[in-house]
């Protein structure tokens, strides 16, 4: 590639990654253009954004409030909206890299669009890894395109896989923070309340996510990520508990050596890595400390206390549709709880519910995903009501 700097566009510009993207792109302008922004319903915000970066296109998937925005937008910006809106910012003829950080399974189309359209994805949406790894991973190589891994444990994934061959692979190590609920007993699960499932010991990230990391679903659909990213069998996906979240993963060798990927937990390395790969660049972020660091600590996974895990172990192995349709129960779960109308342990009981009363179809086309998700999304809120 020359030297000029990637044309990129953002899927979901106004959250907490989008936010991060915008931060590294500043910090980068010789290396990262913005070129198109989009966000589900942030009117306002999305379009300050549009005028601060003097993008030309912009898309608010929200399309009852695309006169809203509209009115908000300077002149000379070209307004999108819905899915066509996304997909058509996806395929933006001048852009090199798409990155998709809408939270949810909205991403999946203009995902696959930028890819048919030859484009690189960086992908921060985790769902529609899990939903479609497989479709979206054949793709990919069939346009010899890239995705790009933007989750901070598949980043440091990916680069500890650089240059090494696959058979010398022996297991993927996914860290995890283990949430806010690391050490409660299981019997007062039961009684958490959405304040203290948002209150997340070490990251600062979107609510559904946040929601995620407390009942460890947020691993389970980063071991299915992995399994589709790096072409690598579940049973080869482990997970350890790593309270400080400086190690951000890790890749065991065949010889018993382990490489690890540290950073200070802050979602603009990983970005920037997606952006300028595989060129390494200066920045203007805080590099470790090492004298400042207490300790760095590991332990084993709650796997009785938190069926998440084993439930995406379940949906990875399996494969087909099951994946999708864990994704889709646990986002209306996650929906009602965080409107304060389910207890914490109904996500997972849901989830295992709907799994349950699913028929599985292998190797799904996209359009079989789509019905999956559609119908574990009914199943799951008719067992919520
Ligand atoms: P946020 O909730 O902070 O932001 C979500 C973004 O997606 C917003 O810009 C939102 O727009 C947009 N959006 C939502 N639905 C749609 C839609 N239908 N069409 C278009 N845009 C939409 O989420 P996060 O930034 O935390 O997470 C984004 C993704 O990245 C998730 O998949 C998450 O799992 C993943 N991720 C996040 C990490 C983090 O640190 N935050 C770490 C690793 C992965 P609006 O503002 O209008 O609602």
């Amino acid at each position: 590639m020359s030297d000029r700097p990637k044309n990129v566009v953002i899927l979901g510009s106004t959250g907490s990654i989008g936010e991060s993207a915008l931060k590294v792109a500043r910090d980068l302008p010789d290396r990262m253009r913005v070129i198109g922004l989009a966000a589900n319903r942030s009117s306002e915000k999305l379009a300050n954004q549009v005028a601060e970066w003097g993008v030309k296109e912009g898309c608010l998937a929200d399309s009852t409030l695309l006169n809203d925005f509209k009115s908000r937008l300077p002149a000379g910006v070209t307004a999108h909206t819905g899915e066509e809106g996304l997909v058509e910012m996806a395929t933006l003829p001048e852009a090199d890299l798409v990155l998709i950080a809408i939270v949810g399974t909205a991403g999946l189309r203009p995902a696959l669009a930028a890819i048919e359209a030859g484009k690189d994805i960086a992908v921060a949406s985790k769902e529609i890894l899990v939903m479609a790894g497989e479709a979206v991973m054949t793709a990919a190589r069939e346009k010899g395109v890239r995705v790009l891994p933007v989750d901070s444990e598949h980043n440091a994934i990916f680069q500890c896989l650089e240059g090494r061959k696959a058979t010398d692979v022996s297991r993927l190590i996914l860290t995890a923070s283990g949430g806010p609920f690391r050490k409660k007993p299981v019997a007062e699960l039961a009684d958490v309340t959405v304040e203290q499932a948002l209150n997340h010991p070490t990251w600062e990230m979107g609510p559904k996510i946040t929601i995620d990391s407390a009942t460890l679903f947020n691993k389970g659909l980063e071991m299915i990520e992995a399994r589709w990213l790096f072409d690598v069998e579940m049973d080869r996906v482990d997970v350890i508990v790593h309270p400080q979240s400086i190690v951000h993963s890790m890749v065991e060798f065949i010889d018993g050596s382990v490489l690890a990927q540290l950073s200070v937990n802050d979602m603009c390395f990983p970005i920037q890595y997606a952006v300028t790969w595989p060129a390494r660049v200066a920045n203007s972020l805080r590099p470790l400390d090492f004298a400042e660091l207490a300790r760095l600590e590991f332990e084993a996974p709650r796997w009785d206390d938190f069926p998440a895990l084993r439930l995406a172990q379940r949906a990875g192995t399996v494969g087909g549709t099951l994946p999708a349709v864990m994704n889709a129960a646990n986002e209306i779960a996650v929906a009602k709880f965080l409107e304060n109308s389910l207890r914490f342990p109904k996500i997972w009981e849901t989830v295992e519910e709907t799994m349950d009363a699913h028929d599985v179809i292998d190797h799904p086309k996209l359009d079989e995903i789509l019905a999956a998700d559609a119908w574990a999304r009914e199943f799951a809120s008719g067992q919520l009501t």
